[in-house]
């Protein structure tokens, strides 16, 4: 099977790329862009990773997240504020905290430099967010929401657009094109797992489709990046998959990393902790390196 040949409406056809997402579409074998956010290139020989809490818990949270996250060598704070959370209810331990938490970003930013990506799930909080955010992320959940993401393009911000877990990659392309067609051509692909039967642990809700990395590029020039943390659900599979992603050819990772996981407000199961997290930074850059990448070429200098 090949792109001429593809099945009309399901595969990716040579048509869909000439009319369909011809801003999305890859113009020839080979062509990527480079997204810049704020200085980081997304795309190029340096690997951005983002990395953070699933929810902005508290000022003092995300403070010290931060500083872990940039003497690690992460380039973006991800966290979110406001949250697409499965259930309705709210609690002491399961919540979201709103736009209180986008002025906790952007203290975190303005201390360490990291910049803040972060989701906006309706129009009415694109202000808040794009007067904080360096990246606005459009969630798994809302990738088909169309005005949203003419409303997000329209902000001028970068986009980290993340798959649905039920997308084709076809579907993924045709919501960037809806950013793009808009004029924002800054716009960074997340895989973040997809719903398959899968493996033997009821507590892994998604699978990492590793292999959309390389299909997407052959179709596309956009950067595609991973959340490992997000596809598996469970913190033991999130440096091998994010290791595996490097490997497949992502352009980074987005990683949920907590001081203390197991207490996380949401999705405990799938942080991971100071500690692994710098052990994984520095795994990163050993696989980066070897493809001729880099994540933190000053670990390597220093040894
Ligand atoms: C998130 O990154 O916090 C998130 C909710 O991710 P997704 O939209 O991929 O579920
Ligand atoms: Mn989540």
């Amino acid at each position: 099977m090949t792109i001429e040949n593809a099945a009309p409406g399901k595969d990716i056809t040579a048509e869909d790329m000439r009319s369909k997402f011809p801003l999305a579409a890859a113009k020839h074998p080979g062509h990527r862009s480079i997204v810049e956010v704020g200085g980081v290139a997304f795309g190029a020989e340096t690997l951005p990773v983002m990395a953070g809490p699933n929810t902005v818990e508290s000022r003092a949270l995300i403070l010290d997240i931060a500083r872990t996250a940039k003497a690690h060598g992460a380039s973006l704070l991800r966290g979110g504020a406001f949250k697409p959370l499965t259930f309705p209810y709210r609690s002491a331990s399961y919540f979201e905290p709103g736009a209180e938490a986008l002025g906790w970003l952007a203290e975190a930013r303005a201390e360490t430099g990291l910049l803040v990506v972060t989701e906006v799930m309706s129009e009415a909080q694109l202000p808040g967010v794009c007067a904080v955010a360096d990246m606005v992320q459009i969630g798994a959940r809302n990738m088909q929401n169309y005005p949203l993401l003419t409303a997000a393009a329209r902000t001028g911000k970068p986009i980290l657009l993340k798959r649905h877990f039920g997308a084709s990659l076809r579907d993924w392309l045709g919501a960037a094109e809806y950013i793009m067609v808009e004029g924002n051509h800054n716009v960074v692909l997340c895989e973040r797992g997809i719903s398959a039967p899968h493996t033997h642990r009821a507590t892994s809700r998604f699978l990492l489709d590793l292999q959309v990395v390389p299909a997407a590029r052959e179709v596309t020039h956009l950067p595609v990046i991973t959340d490992p943390s997000h596809a598996t659900f469970w913190r033991e599979w999130v440096a091998p998959l994010a290791l595996a992603s490097v490997a497949a050819g992502a352009d980074g990772v987005m990683l949920e990393v907590h001081p203390e996981p197991a207490r996380a407000a949401v999705d405990p199961l799938q942080a991971i902790d100071y500690a692994a997290f710098s052990r994984l930074m520095r795994d990163l850059d050993r696989i980066a390196h070897a493809l001729g990448r880099q994540v933190r070429p000053d670990l390597r200098e220093a040894a």
